[in-house]
């Protein structure tokens, strides 16, 4: 994985620092049930560098938004827990009136980036704010059409990691008949972990599109 300080400039407040950003994210094509991508612990996970915070006036957001600047500074990105910097970025998105499915996406990468640091709670918090603002994006339309079917699915699933079983089984009950047979099979086996009380991740199965998956 390789980290590159990458010159920025923060759009609210004009100041110029240096960010450490990930120039190229590998895909693996593998995902957990909650579409994560999985690196089996063999690299660390890329999401902590796709925030930045502004050292300056505390903005966050997605590092590729920041204006790319070839003049140096000394000024650093604020090192701030990855999971507080992408919560401050959803807090944000929504002062600035941005869509329900960019805040939705947000609060699910701090759900992440708190797994990632044992913030039980906070993950928790954060994947009830996500299923919030992504059944809105849903209604709104904000979701982009070709993730509609992925977002109807895993707002059943981060109801479930999030521990709210019933709500889950409820929601997967709902959407069944409008997902296809790969979504289809993760909702059945996701239901059957809801039934037994169990939060934990599993392997997302691609079932019959798994050979044309790895290139
Ligand atoms: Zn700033």
């Amino acid at each position: 994985m390789h980290v590159a300080d990458i010159g920025v400039k923060c759009p609210v407040c004009g100041v110029k620092f240096s960010s450490k950003q990930l120039p190229v994210i590998v895909d693996t094509n593998r995902r957990n049930s909650e579409l994560r991508q999985d690196f089996e612990g063999k690299i660390p996970q890329f999401e902590q560098y796709a925030v930045c915070t502004c050292p300056s006036c505390g903005y966050a957001d997605w590092a590729h938004r920041y204006e790319v600047t070839n003049e140096t500074s000394v000024l650093t990105a604020r090192k701030l827990t990855p999971h507080i910097q992408f919560r401050s970025a959803a807090i944000a998105a929504e002062k600035e009136g941005r869509d329900f499915y960019s805040i939705g996406i947000f609060y699910l990468y701090a759900a992440w980036c708190a797994d990632d640091s044992y913030a039980v709670q906070q993950a928790k918090e954060y994947r009830k704010l996500a299923v919030d603002f992504l059944k809105k994006s849903l209604v709104d339309g904000s979701c982009p059409k070709n993730q509609k079917e992925e977002i109807q699915y895993l707002v059943g699933e981060i109801m479930r990691r999030a521990g709210d079983f019933e709500q889950s089984k409820d929601h997967f009950r709902q959407v069944m008949p409008r997902l296809s047979s790969k979504f289809a099979l993760m909702a059945r086996k996701l239901m059957k972990l809801a039934e037994s009380q169990d939060s934990n991740p599993i392997e997302f199965e691609w079932g019959e599109k798994t050979s044309e998956v790895q290139k």
